[in-house]
């Protein structure tokens, strides 16, 4: 086989061209990187020799020796890892097969769109995402990798890339199993060459590598300093040692590593969990709640709880280790009890990860419903960042309902912008309210502003605001909280829901009855005429006019047929499926008797119910129940209904002032 030329795929030579040109504060993360991908590979290795009778190189020590050659102004990362065949080579190094480096490339170019980046900013999000391997190119001008698979068979190989476009591949040298990465450091990354730097590097980001990381220097007349060089990492499993043996500083540090080496400021975990359990089934675990939302939180191939068997890394992102409503906690799983032959496919079935997956799964909420009790700074920080997930919970968990119930906040009209847990609402009660009040849609300000809320306001009764569009899916499997029914002030008639709640209730299933039930019960009110020639004026557009207890201070409003779907929810799922044929049903209008304006049309339509600007006035109403919810049905009409009143208001004050 002669020497091949490859172009780089597209997203790999985009990526390179932005790698290439920012050598600025952060490039040292390219040793962690380095040093990362040998720890895998050394990983890789153990297990591979445990799978496979005929794995080359079972002898060798497992090691990452760093030499820094002064000489040649090379930096060279060798491993004794599986190594990397001709196909492999081309796969992992010429194309991106990590997609969090691809969405590293588009968060880049998003952020460049809105303008709102700068270098800095570039060289962080490289931190976050882990640029990977094409790191190296922020220091070298040039990258050979040589590399011997352990695979039966293979050949050695070499890989070169100026990190211009194109890399060549050919037959290689190396003799043992493992991969050399050598680096033509850049002149201006010859601090990269200094023992001292590379080893406050080593201790700052590797120092968990469970594999020894040692240097090794070569001065400036090739005279080599360490012929027998000494470990620089700790290497020691941090979950395996007891908390008490441990400090802030050592939690502080694994979190790092955990979170892929690099944490964005501020980021600091906002809880820890860490403990060992012997029965049924043997097993460290050392987690942490993050202080922000990882970037791939909502990810297919997000990130996830690393499993561990015996200290040998048998799966990178364990995602079975804990429900999808807790997956944004991060941090180490091991095992003695745990087979190393565990794969994907198998997790399902096996006994003891479910026996761990129970065991951590109540520790996890458990220590959410401390932080709740104890912290409601960094419980309201993580109800921020995690709530929508930890909400599918109460949908999907049915074991730990109660628990996740607990854990469940949202932001009250009464008490601006406190969380408020379920419990504390129903405590805070007056003694005739019966059911929790709450108002969806999607504009948390638009919602306090809500003509809905003024009655149930006025009766010092609370109501919670929930404008993430998860909120009323858990509603409909929460439906009521200490025997108190969810309702919504924009459903129903207020007063009667409050007073004939049991009776609801079996009412529920059928919205039609409901809805029925809804329109036939009128008490008759005086503006009765006004109410009727409403219903005239605006025919199909609405289900029913009718007088309105809920409003105070409000001339109108817009509520839905008690038990049928709410206008949130209609918005929510025509988002889900767009283009479905979910049409908008038609709300009931409800006009405030005691408002002047409402007060004056109904005078109006008991003089003369023809008079002109009746129809007029009603569609101002409805217009101004509309407008208050975010959104108008006919702006441009609305405007001129809304211009010719106010010309009158005008002229009647100009004559006013005149005579
Ligand atoms: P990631 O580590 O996230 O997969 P990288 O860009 O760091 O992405 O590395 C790309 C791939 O190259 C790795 O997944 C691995 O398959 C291969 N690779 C890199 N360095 C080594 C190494 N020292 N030994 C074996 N394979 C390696
Ligand atoms: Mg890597």
């Amino acid at each position: 086989m002669s020497a091949e030329a490859h172009e780089f795929k597209a997203e790999v030579a985009a990526l390179l061209k932005l790698v290439t040109n920012s050598l600025y504060t952060n490039s040292e993360i390219f040793l962690r990187e380095l040093i990362s991908n040998a720890a895998d590979a050394l990983d890789k290795a153990r297990y591979q020799a445990l799978i496979d009778a005929s794995f080359a190189g079972k002898e060798l020590e497992p090691q990452i020796l760093i030499t820094a050659n002064k000489q040649t102004g090379k930096l060279i990362i060798e491993d004794t890892g599986v190594g990397m065949t001709h196909e492999e080579a081309a796969r992992n190094l010429g194309t991106i097969a990590h997609s969090g480096t691809l969405q590293y490339l588009s968060e880049v170019q998003k952020a460049r769109a809105t303008g709102d980046l700068s270098e800095a900013g570039e060289i962080n999000l490289i931190g976050q995402f882990g640029v990977g391997f094409y790191s190296a190119f922020m220091v070298a001008d040039e990258v050979v990798v040589h590399s011997l698979s352990g695979k039966a068979g293979s050949e050695p190989i070499v890989w070169r890339s100026k990190g211009e476009g194109a890399y060549s591949l050919e037959p290689g040298t190396r003799s043992e199993r493992g991969t050399t990465i050598e680096l033509h450091l850049k002149e201006e990354a010859a601090e990269f060459l200094d023992r001292w730097r590379l080893q406050g590097l080593i201790k700052r980001y590797s120092n968990y590598v469970m594999h020894p990381i040692k240097i090794r220097v070569i001065d400036e007349q090739g005279e080599d300093k360490d012929p027998d060089p000494a470990q620089i990492n700790a290497a020691s499993a941090i979950w395996a040692k007891s908390p008490s043996d441990l400090e802030d500083g050592d939690y502080a540090e694994f979190y790092k590593h955990v979170m892929g080496g690099f944490v964005l400021p501020g980021d600091e975990p906002l809880g820890k969990l860490h403990f060992s359990a012997d029965a049924p089934i043997q097993f460290h675990a050392l987690l942490f709640v993050p202080g922000r939302a990882p970037a791939d939180l909502f990810q297919e191939d997000r990130k996830s709880l690393q499993l561990y068997a015996r200290r040998v890394l048998v799966m990178e992102n364990c995602d079975t280790l804990l429900p999808q409503y807790l997956r944004f906690v991060r941090g180490v799983v091991d095992s003695e009890d745990l087979p190393l032959n565990v794969s994907r496919e198998t997790l399902q079935e096996n006994k003891q990860l479910a026996a761990i997956r129970r065991q951590l799964t109540r520790k996890v909420l458990k220590l959410l419903a401390e932080l709740a009790e104890e912290d409601a700074e960094a419980y309201a920080k993580l109800w921020t960042e995690f709530g929508s997930v930890i909400k599918e919970g109460v949908h999907l968990d049915g074991g730990q309902r109660k628990e996740l119930i607990g854990l469940l906040r949202w932001r009250s009209v009464a008490k601006g912008d406190t969380l408020v847990s379920l419990a504390e609402y129903v405590a805070a009660m007056p003694e005739d309210q019966k059911s929790i009040w709450y108002i969806a849609g999607p504009d948390e300000s638009a919602l306090r502003n809500s003509p809905h809320l003024e009655a149930v306001r006025a009766r010092g009764e609370d109501v919670l605001l929930m404008s993430d569009p998860v909120d009323e899916w858990v509603l409909q499997s929460l439906s009521e909280y200490e025997d108190k029914p969810f309702r919504s002030v924009t459903q129903g008639d207020l007063e009667e829901a409050a007073e004939d709640d049991a009776a609801d209730e079996n009412a529920d299933e059928d919205s039609e009855d409901e809805a029925a039930k809804d329109e036939g019960k009128r008490e008759p009110s005086p503006i009765d005429p006004l109410l009727n020639l409403a219903k005239v004026v605006l025919g199909d557009r609405v289900r029913d006019v009718r007088a309105s207890k809920r409003l105070t201070e409000s001339p109108s409003c817009l509520v839905d047929a008690a038990g049928g779907l709410s206008r949130n929810m209609q918005r929510i799922l025509r988002m889900a499926q767009p283009g479905s044929k979910l049409e908008a049903a038609p709300r009931i209008l409800e006009l405030n008797p005691d408002h002047p304006f409402v007060k004056a049309a109904s005078g109006l339509s008991e003089k003369n119910k023809d008079d002109l600007r009746l129809p007029e006035w009603i569609e101002i109403l409805h217009d101004l129940a509309a407008l208050s919810e975010g959104s108008v049905p006919d702006p441009a009409g609305a405007a001129k209904r809304f211009q010719k009143v106010l010309n009158e208001v005008a002229s009647a004050a100009v004559e006013g002032a005149g005579g």
